[in-house]
């Protein structure tokens, strides 16, 4: 039963001529698929609605074929030929009664046109400003071009409504949609009664928002998505402006969708923001309009949402990765479920399926983006097989996820842990600077299993090959992991690199044991994930003197896809972390490091009475070989199948160890399909010449 204190969340809201059913607002969010996996995008949709989802939209859909950001993948709606693909996803929205919105976005000076060649158009001719650098600039709209672009609004805007939405989506934030563009001084530079004042750079939304009102306005509602705080200093969007635009155009909308400056800001990991870190930047904005507003701020908790709503900040709690993590968040709460929602850990990897032009997967719900390409619910299995029982060698994120997936298809299921906590490295890194939210990947799961009755943890249960052929388990999973090398293999160096007789070179693995060198510390970063920098903060914090040397421009070099590099490198310098980039390590020493400049091989000593080696890590594969080596007694001790996992069959983010516990899962007693491709992909039809 639903808990009363959270009875606001489902009440009805009017937007403009439609009506949401409760205040759950899943908020444009990316996926990676986009046009190039619609059927996938649509199916991820459809999930969110029967998760009860009120209102649901699209990731940003460009709106005109004169602006698009290629590499980037989203959804197109450039002639009447998108619409079937769009109408697929409506439909899918509105399954379970939930409203179904597009965002239409024109990039502006944000859209590097590398796909249909045309040249940029903006408000002001400047460089695109994109994460590429493109050497590529804009051409300042002239009065035709605006009428011609108010006219795109309108065509897109009536192409939406064929294609079955309800709500559209005006996108003018995180530095994407032109509606900022022309809202900031800093990317509108104009002198005409578009440009200068504030009344006249809002103009063109005001002209916008009419004309689409004309054309559609009487079936579907228009909701603007700005900026809270441009966050570029003087000339940018500021709060203060936003502020004063939203109270001289009250009504303009039919909800106000307020997200935070940039996306690196908005879509803040758990390591630099809190769940509802944008609630300063909204406070106060509702009593400057009529209208709904919607906010973000990684909402996963219910009583934040419901005071969100209570204090009039918020009307509708906007969600993107809270609802990537859970689909169902809506619809537990509503059934009083509040334990099981999987909570989003705020680690962005969900965005890097996006930045990566891949597919998004998500950490905490590995069904993401499989709805359709696997058939995969994030709320319900496959019917048990044939086999009854299974052995998990190893409690880390695969082996959790598997467990907590096969017990719910049935199996019974024993977990066994070599230490006394589970959880394998997220137990450790959970202790790390700022990854504490990452201990959900274990508590989610920790408890989920302590609630079925056939599923046991052994913890202190270190199996060898001899121990799990006497148990005689049919199947038998090793999910035993992986540990950081000590010797320096990894990208800059594919065999072991020189390191002095009698040198005591440091990995995570110790740092994370508790070992933790003091005085000045080299950390060598040739992993460029997250765990260099967050071991220079680590060490930068104990009092040790800190240089992080990498081969990579950028520290943390991976994590631009995370969009946490932005924040990673400043905070490494307010630690007082010495950053060393696009240099190596060649030697190790006693007191010193040979680093070499990965361009021109000069090389330099730098001081070290102790070194980090972030190098890359070892699978712990030896039980999961030493079975093999006897797999003749298999069938005498009644296993049917052993299967080796997760990071101790490759290591990888924990996203790919839950990605692969819960594939385990899925395919065990599963038929035999040969060299058919393991998913379902949707290929282009061929055009007639
Ligand atoms: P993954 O990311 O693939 O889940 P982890 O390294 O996080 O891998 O977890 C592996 C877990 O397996 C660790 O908690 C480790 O203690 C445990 N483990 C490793 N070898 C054995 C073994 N022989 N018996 C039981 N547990 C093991
Ligand atoms: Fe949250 Fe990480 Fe999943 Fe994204 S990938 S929704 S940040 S848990």
């Amino acid at each position: 039963m639903r808990d009363p204190r959270y009875d606001i969340l489902f009440e009805p809201m009017q937007i403009g001529p439609v009506t949401a059913k409760n205040r759950f607002y899943q908020v444009p969010h990316c996926n990676g698929g986009g046009y190039r996996d619609p059927s996938a995008a649509a199916a991820m949709r459809g999930i969110k609605a029967e998760g009860g989802w009120g209102v649901i939209f699209t990731e940003q859909c460009e709106m005109h074929h004169t602006s698009e950001i290629t590499p980037f993948i989203e959804l197109r709606l450039w002639e009447d030929k998108d619409i079937p693909q769009l109408r697929k996803m409506s439909e899918r929205m509105k399954t379970h009664g939930a409203l179904a919105g597009i965002q239409l976005a024109y990039s502006g000076i944000n859209g590097p046109n590398l796909y249909t060649k045309e040249v940029p158009l903006a408000p002001s001719a400047l460089p695109i400003r994109t994460f590429t650098n493109d050497p590529v600039q804009a051409r300042a709209l002239d009065k035709q071009d605006i009428k011609d672009l108010r006219r795109w609004f309108v065509n897109a805007a009536k192409r939406s409504k064929d294609a079955g939405f309800d709500l559209i989506c005006l996108y003018g934030a995180h530095g994407f949609g032109i509606f900022q563009h022309f809202l900031s001084r800093a990317t509108n530079q104009r002198s005409d009664e578009y440009g200068g004042s504030l009344e006249n750079r809002a103009r063109f939304s005001q002209e916008v928002i009419a004309d689409m009102r004309d054309a559609v306005g009487d079936t579907m509602a228009i909701t603007l998505r700005v900026s809270l705080d441009e966050t570029i200093g003087e000339l940018g969007f500021s709060n203060a402006e936003v502020r004063d635009y939203i109270e001289m155009n009250k009504n303009l909308p039919d909800l106000w969708d307020l997200a935070q400056g940039t996306w690196e800001d908005c879509s803040g990991p758990s390591r630099f923001k809190e769940e509802a870190a944008q609630e300063e930047l909204v406070r106060g904005i509702h009593e400057l309009t009529d209208k709904p507003i919607v906010g973000v701020g990684r909402f996963t908790s219910p009583d934040v949402m419901a005071k969100m709503v209570k204090s009039g900040t918020l009307d509708f709690i906007g969600c993107a990765r809270p609802s990537i993590a859970d689909p169902f968040l809506p619809k537990k709460i509503e059934e009083g479920r509040i334990e099981d929602i999987r909570e989003c850990i705020g680690c962005n990897i969900c965005i890097t399926g996006d930045m990566t032009m891949s597919i998004s997967r998500c950490t905490q719900n590995p069904t993401f983006m499989e709805e359709w390409r696997k058939g995969w619910h994030p709320e319900k299995m496959n019917d048990k097989g044939d086999s009854d029982n299974v052995l998990i060698v190893g409690s880390g994120p695969a082996g959790l996820e598997a467990a907590w997936a096969l017990c719910r298809r049935g199996y019974d299921v024993a977990v066994a842990e070599a230490r006394d906590v589970i959880g394998g490295r997220v137990a450790r890194e959970r202790l790390l600077p700022g990854l504490s939210a990452w201990g959900r990947v274990v508590d989610y799961r920790d408890y989920q299993l302590s609630q079925r009755p056939n599923v046991e943890i052994y913890r202190e249960s270190e199996l060898d090959a001899e121990s799990i052929l006497e148990f005689g388990f049919e199947n038998v999973c090793i999910a035993t992991g992986a540990k950081w090398r000590n010797d320096g293999v990894s990208r800059q160096h594919v065999v072991p690199m020189p390191i002095a007789e009698g040198v005591k070179v440091y990995t995570p693995d110790d740092l994370m044991d508790g070992t933790i060198p003091s005085g000045r510390v080299v950390v060598y970063d040739d992993d460029h994930y997250y765990m260099g920098g967050v071991l220079a903060e680590l060490l930068a914090k104990n009092g040790a003197q800190v240089t992080l040397v990498t081969p990579s421009a950028y520290v943390s070099d991976w994590t631009n896809n995370t969009l946490e590099q932005i924040a990673i490198h400043p905070r490494l310098v307010d630690a007082g972390v010495e950053i060393v980039l696009n240099q190596g390590v060649t030697e190790i020493h006693p007191d010193h490091v040979v680093s070499n400049c990965v361009y021109t091989d000069r090389t330099w000593k730098i001081e070290a009475d102790a070194v980090v080696m972030v190098a890359s890590r070892l699978e712990n594969n030896a039980v999961f070989n030493d079975l093999k080596a006897r797999e003749a007694e298999w069938a005498d001790a009644g296993i049917k199948s052993v299967k080796l996992i997760g990071d101790a069959n490759a290591p990888g983010p924990i996203a790919w160890a839950t990605y692969a516990g819960h594939r385990y899962a899925r395919e065990l007693d599963g038929e035999d399909i040969g060299d058919a491709l393991p998913f379902r992909r949707e290929i282009t039809e061929l055009a007639a010449d």
